[in-house]
């Protein structure tokens, strides 16, 4: 009996060294293991500033969990900045008043009074006048071409209902009734007497559709907007504004409108409203 129990006590202490051994070899691999991550974590810092230095360059980064928090930071706010963008108020301001920056001119929608006349009319150069808020927009538009090397002056601007009178008795004379309809506007349906379009040319070529495929048209083209201005009867589009392409005709609407409409890809101010083509006068 006690040999047995010495016998099946022999073996239990050496069932009880290999544990201790196994929980030493245990303890030096977790001792092993600790060092190691204490290493890694020691050394992590220092790997952390580097890739946040090179947060736009390096597309080593992505290992870098800091890193996308910072440079996810300013992402944001243009994103959710953009949306307030779409939110343009179409109705700000009135398509019918002459003295509105938004008014909506064409065949079928006079100037209204007929021989309305705007009240804050200044000279812009060249002996022509514009409404104050446009003629200052066209000159900061000609210093920015200026300022790239092309000169362009401002061939008409405000024309009166009594100017226009003449000016399209004067093509009716000329030309016949039929080509003055197509060339220039009957009286109490041109931009101009809004004091809010003008002509511009230059590089050679005055009123023509020759501006457009020159240094100076496809200027104008590109940068009207930034300054508030639109070329009003562009390529294509004569069924809708009702004039061929006038590449030289330009009417300040605001950088605020003008630049939706480049932004949204809208050619005319019609479409951008939603009014009726205006091919044709009615009736
Ligand atoms: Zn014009």
């Amino acid at each position: 009996m006690t040999d047995g129990r010495d016998s099946s006590a022999a073996p239990a202490p050496r069932r009880r060294r290999p544990r201790l051994w196994l929980l030493l070899g245990l303890l030096v691999v977790a001792l092993v293991a600790g060092t190691v991550l204490v290493v890694e974590q020691v050394r992590s810092p220092p790997a952390t500033p580097a890739p946040a230095a090179q947060p736009v360059t390096a597309p080593t980064s992505p290992s870098a969990a800091p890193t996308p928090t910072p440079s996810a930071t300013p992402t944001p706010t243009p994103s959710s900045s953009a949306p307030v963008e779409p939110a343009f108020d179409r109705s700000r301001f009135s398509l019918d008043d002459p003295a509105s920056p938004w008014v909506v001119v064409n065949k079928a929608r006079p100037v209204s009074p007929v021989d309305h006349a705007p009240a804050d009319l200044v000279p812009v150069g060249g002996g022509y006048e514009l409404r104050a808020e446009a003629a200052g927009a066209m000159q900061a538009m000609l210093a920015g071409a200026a300022a790239e090397g092309l000169t362009i002056t401002v061939q008409s601007a405000y024309r009166s209902y009594d100017y226009q009178v003449g000016v399209f008795r004067a093509q009716v004379a000329r030309f016949g009734e039929a080509q003055a309809e197509i060339q220039v506007a009957r009286p109490g349906h041109s931009e101009h007497q809004t004091g809010l379009a003008a002509d511009v040319g230059g590089g050679g070529c005055d009123i023509d559709r020759c501006f457009g495929a020159i240094d100076e048209g496809r200027w104008v083209a590109a940068h009207a907007a930034e300054y508030g201005w639109v070329v009003r009867y562009p390529e294509g589009k004569t069924e809708v504004t009702g004039f061929r392409y006038e590449p030289w005709h330009v009417r300040y609407v605001g950088v605020e409108l003008a630049t939706e409409l480049q932004r949204t890809g809208t050619a005319t101010l019609e479409e951008f409203f939603g009014l009726p083509a205006a091919p044709d006068y009615p009736g």
